[in-house]
């Protein structure tokens, strides 16, 4: 068994030595100008570094993804922190990205999504709380367009817009169940046109998708004029471009594209950048700080939220596709605890041992492990290791990747920081040396949205067909009569089930995907596809992680975990 630190995240990441960041980003050899200081531990990155840099090799991506999560979440985070640390204990140059936390999961379950133990990126709670205000700016940007479409509509509607028809909703990133359906424009004339309205937590919005999809500031203002905001009341598409205001809606957001540099517990450089949710949005962080990372680093290690369906999915067939990312290898981050759940153990009995449903559970990993051979990419399963892991469930799990002839690497990253990812950084720099990588997207962008649905469900979910609900069925004829069907498909799905049913775990058989409702997203480039009972804006838990945070006289954050 190994130690438990007896210390949370919180403390060790409170008591850490950082480095300056000046100090990080000369590491790095960025110079002076192209390094905005927020304090001194955080720093936005000028997008002149793309040009100084442009005839330098690209970094090789490596891409973390995981099974299907716990509520917990597995760890992904916390390895990636781990192996971008330990790969430079090798003595590689290797920079880490990560997307920014959304206070929604943070007040709510998470309570913090930046690594643990000691695979960690700091300063933990300022990165957790409002870091350097993307995320505020995004929610402005967001709410700025929804006060136009209403303004719009009040001084004389010009556009036709019908009001039963606008799908743009008002955003704020908390989870905050009662604004789900609101009526606005209530009070009589002066007070607006009344409408029917909702919010969508900040990080499931089309500009968070597009801020993270975008290249550079032209190809952010050229993909929020495309955002189709309603229908006017001959059921065509209005857009931001017919309303004229992707000026202003760029300038809200033009220091909020620039990428954010931190560092770890180890002072690896980490970009932290864009943050959409991996069930509801496309899950993984902004293109630009992938390529910056590759740009200042030889090796990049960054993630995509949730499971290889959910995230990895949508990072090979979105993000990967749209910005050119070849990945080098993949991590598929398991834990025992997890496998176990999808074994058939229940919550409160995973400490103890059970090796029969570890083994049960396996299926479930071997899903995810067909997952990325179907993508034609080598990679290494990481076993995270917990304390309540017994050897004889860790002999089990090793054996089972042996067998198959899956590499495999127990890592205590969490534990011991870098020293405890070593062997899992060779095992990748192995794969990456020597594994054939052939790596394409799953589907044809050609394809027709039902075609490319089904080509997700069956190989990346295991089912065996996908049914449209009336609704989404006249909205695959709509989007095609538009234009809008050679666009990637982003799926809004429950990250617990391979299924659209958060109950059923393990490898269910037999399922089909419902597909209730397809939603445009022409700015970001892709079309939503709702599935299952899949919310845009989450609630609170009956005991919000909130009930333990604190700040105490010295303004110091207290229970972030
Ligand atoms: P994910 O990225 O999969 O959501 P995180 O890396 O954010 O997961 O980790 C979730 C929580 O689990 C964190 O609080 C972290 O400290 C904790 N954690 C991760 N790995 C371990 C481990 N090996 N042992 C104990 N706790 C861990």
């Amino acid at each position: 068994t190994i130690k438990v630190p007896v210390k949370s995240d919180i403390e060790i990441a409170q008591e850490a030595a950082k480095k300056p960041i000046k100090d990080i980003a000369n590491g790095l050899d960025i110079v002076e100008e192209e390094l905005e200081l927020y304090g001194h531990y955080k720093a936005k990155l000028s997008l002149d570094i793309f040009n100084r840099l442009q005839d330098k090799e690209d970094g090789k991506v490596i891409f973390v993804t995981s099974i299907n999560p716990t509520p917990a979440g597995e760890g992904k985070s916390t390895v990636t922190v781990g192996l971008g640390q330990a790969l430079n204990k090798l003595g590689k140059n290797a920079v880490v990205a990560l997307r920014e936390p959304s206070l929604g999961p943070t007040m709510g379950i998470k309570g913090g999504a930046t690594g643990g133990g000691y695979s960690q990126v700091i300063p933990m709670e300022e990165i957790n709380l409002h870091f350097t205000g993307d995320i505020h700016a995004i929610t402005t940007a967001n709410n700025a367009l929804a006060a136009f479409i209403d303004n719009h509509m009040q001084q004389g509607n010009e556009l036709q817009i019908d009001t039963r028809k606008i799908m743009w909703k008002r955003v704020v990133d908390l989870n905050d169940r009662a604004l789900r359906k609101i009526v606005i424009g209530l009070g009589g004339p002066v007070q607006g046109v009344p409408r029917e309205d909702g919010f969508d937590i900040t990080v499931a919005s089309e500009i968070m998708a597009i801020l993270c999809l975008a290249n550079d500031l032209q190809d952010l203002k050229t993909r929020l004029a495309k955002i189709v905001v309603a229908y006017n009341t001959s059921n065509e598409p209005v857009t931001v471009h017919d309303l004229g205001v992707e000026g202003a809606l760029t300038l809200l957001l033009k220091d909020a594209i620039k990428p954010n540099l931190v560092q770890t517990l180890e002072h690896t450089p980490a970009i932290i950048h864009g943050g959409p949710f991996a069930n509801i949005a496309h899950g993984c962080n902004s293109v630009i700080a992938t390529k910056m990372a590759s740009k200042l680093g030889d090796y990049v290690v960054t993630e995509g939220g949730f499971g290889a369906d959910l995230g990895g999915e949508k990072f090979l067939n979105i993000k990967a596709r749209s910005a050119n990312i070849k990945p080098e290898a993949v991590v598929i981050v398991a834990t025992i605890r997890a496998l176990k759940m999808h074994g058939g153990v229940a919550k409160d009995a995973l400490k103890e041992e059970n090796v029969e449903a570890l083994e049960n559970g396996l299926q479930n990993l071997q899903k995810h492990v067909e997952t990325i051979q179907a993508f034609s990419l080598p990679f290494v399963i990481a076993v995270n290791r917990f304390v309540a892991d017994s050897d004889n469930e860790i002999a089990c799990l090793m054996n089972w990747c042996e067998t198959n002839g899956y590499p495999v690497s127990l890592t205590e990253v969490w534990e011991k920081g870098g020293n405890g990812g070593l062997d899992l950084a060779e095992k990748v720099l192995h794969i990456i040396e020597t594994s054939e990588n052939n790596f394409k997207p799953l589907y044809d962008v050609e394809a027709s949205i039902e075609e490319k649905l089904t080509t997700i469900a069956t190989t990346v979910y295991g089912a065996t067909k996908v049914t449209f609900t009336p609704q989404a069925k006249k909205q695959l004829l709509q989007f095609e009569g538009e234009g809008w069907s050679n666009l990637p498909i982003c799926v809004a799905k429950t990250q617990y089930s391979l299924s659209d049913d958060a109950t059923k775990l393990g490898r269910p058989e037999d399922f089909e995907i419902t597909v209730r409702e397809l939603r445009p997203k022409i700015g970001a480039g892709f079309i939503v596809a709702l599935t299952g009972d899949v919310l845009t804006m989450p609630g609170l838990p009956k005991k919000p992680a909130a009930l333990q945070m604190d700040v105490d006289a010295d303004g110091n954050a207290v229970g972030l975990f």
